[in-house]
């Protein structure tokens, strides 16, 4: 009788700093499980998740881990996201998709494309993104500590071009988005017809700076924002 051949899956490194077993909230209306990829290449005053920025090449979990591991998920998860960190800095990306396509699940994404020639090419994998807006395209450097805002435009000009279900956020703080960068990010989301337009409050967990910490987020002035014309939902 004929030997089945093991199936032979490609090298890759992927860092990954951690799981997240069952999230009904990293995906609208899945029931998905989340992989950490550790590094960041900004540095976001209100980070809540700082301790994923440092690039570290080595990971104690395992890509090969996580893959078995979710063959014994099949049937109990819609989908898998890619978080961080920001996963695009990483070339293993595309291969831990392809893997997680080939079980059978769906595939997420967070990111706040800082890499758009990354992320074309993962797109046909995607079934949704979450976009990270930071700020005003041209003002990057203030929320980041990069001028990488073309980066993200880019990047989201892509994803809307492309077809694939997203979701664009922003996180409003008052001492770093003054009402006048909110009318900007709206203005340009206007333009590129974006169907929706999550802000979320700023929340103080994981959040490593105190002057930050330390000033209450209130409401960001969404009613300055009607005339652009784009609902938007606000989220704690
Ligand atoms: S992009 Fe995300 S992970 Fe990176 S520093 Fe900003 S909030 Fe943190």
């Amino acid at each position: 009788m004929a030997q089945r051949a093991p199936s032979v899956r490609p090298a890759f490194r992927l860092p990954i700093a951690g799981i997240e077993p069952l999230s009904t909230v990293d995906w609208p209306d899945e029931l998905c499980a989340v992989v950490f990829t550790q590094g960041c290449g900004w540095h976001c005053r209100y980070c809540h998740n700082p301790h994923l920025i440092p690039f570290k090449p080595n990971s104690t979990i395992r890509w090969e881990q996580v893959r078995q591991w979710l063959d014994r998920r099949k049937g109990l998860l819609d989908g898998v996201v890619f978080s961080g960190g920001e996963p695009t800095h990483h070339a293993g990306l595309a291969e831990a998709m392809k893997q997680v396509v080939e079980l059978g699940f769906r595939v997420g994404l967070h990111t706040g494309g800082p890499q758009p020639k990354v992320l074309e090419p993962l797109l046909p994998l995607l079934d949704w993104v979450g976009f990270d807006v930071k700020a005003p395209f041209d003002r990057y450097a203030k929320i980041t500590g990069k001028d990488q805002g073309m980066n993200a435009l880019l990047s989201l000009r892509r994803i809307r071009e492309y077809g694939v279900a997203h979701e664009v956020r922003t996180t409003w703080h008052p001492a770093l988005l003054t009402p006048g960068d909110l009318r900007r990010i709206a203005e340009t989301l206007a333009e590129l017809q974006v169907e929706e337009w999550v802000i979320q409050r700023f929340r103080p967990n994981g959040c490593e700076d105190p002057e930050i910490r330390a000033i209450p987020p209130g409401d960001p002035p969404i009613e300055q924002l009607d005339s652009f014309g784009i609902p938007i939902t606000l989220r704690n």
